[in-house]
């Protein structure tokens, strides 16, 4: 299965204005935390907040829908949520914990909740993890050099960043600019070349843009908290849904790109075992 386990796939979009101005794509992210925090399933969420106001992205505590929404947004280069959770156990004492995360931290996740060395009683108390979709992540010189450099405009000017369609995309006080991504390429973290999951696999919930129209996000539901978490906003009318098979591109773009992405990663590791350069086995 290229896309990993999943109970229903589905297009969607939040319905809140205040979500929709702010959030990446459908807001979806944003709307299942703010459900989240307002039905009391989880206690706090640890996000990827920006507090130089510079990409940088920094794992943030929120507890309400307003810090929920001051990290909403795609941030291209690495937060260390995992290391969040930690803290928001330890610093803040919660007992109830979610956060979005990209698919390779959500594996570090899954596999600390298994084999629980050094965060005991952490694990337990992960209630939700939301997983975004992720082709590549870059370091932050990478995206200074995509936005000076190549796109003439200061990262303090950047008001919005996305991929998609081909294209890295930024919004500036100037106005919209983008470069191919085929000009992105050798700029990602190396370990993103042997990374074979593009849709957090292991999530409670996935989204991600691809495969639903503009403005819209596709869901993956994965386990049961994610099914009745989602299902839950949706009843109360914080999300609304669209039937994936109604829209286009739809699943088979999806799949096309998981699938792209487990044979190049698969190719890349045996070119580097091959080199002789330790690198994990992961098929
Ligand atoms: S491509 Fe894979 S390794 Fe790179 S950031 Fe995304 S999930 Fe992580």
């Amino acid at each position: 299965m290229v896309l990993g386990t999943y109970k229903e796939a589905l297009s969607a979009r939040a319905t809140d204005s205040k979500i929709q101005k702010v959030a990446q794509d459908g807001g979806i992210a944003s709307a299942l935390l703010i459900h989240a925090l307002e039905e009391g399933i989880i206690e706090g969420a640890v996000v990827a907040g920006d507090p130089n106001d510079d990409w940088a992205p920094y794992p943030q505590v929120a507890t309400n829908a307003d810090e929920v929404l001051q990290a909403a947004g795609t941030k291209y280069s690495m937060s260390p949520n995992v290391f969040g959770i930690k803290e928001a156990a330890r610093q803040f004492g919660l007992e109830k914990i979610g956060t979005v995360v990209v698919p390779c931290q959500m594996q570090g996740i899954r596999k600390a909740q298994a084999y629980p060395f050094s965060i005991r009683f952490i694990g337990d108390k992960i209630k939700l993890l939301i997983g975004i979709f992720c082709m590549e992540n870059f370091p932050m010189a990478s995206l200074d050099t995509f936005s000076e450099a190549m796109m003439d405009s200061s990262l303090n000017d950047v008001k919005k960043m996305d991929i998609g369609k081909g294209k890295f995309r930024i919004n500036t006080t100037d106005g919209t600019k983008d470069i191919p991504l085929k000009k992105t390429h050798g700029y990602e973290q190396s370990g993103c070349n042997i990374c074979n999951d593009y849709v957090a696999e292991w999530s409670d919930v996935s989204t991600g843009s691809v495969g639903s129209p503009d403005g819209w996000s596709t869901v993956l539901t994965r386990t049961d908290n994610g099914v009745d978490l989602f299902t839950s906003a949706v009843d109360v009318g914080l999300i609304e849904t669209k039937p994936i098979e109604e829209v286009k591109p739809g699943l088979p773009l999806l799949e096309k790109l998981a699938k792209g992405k487990k044979d190049k990663s698969k190719k890349e590791i045996e070119r580097r075992t091959k080199m002789g350069i330790p690198t994990p086995v992961l098929y």
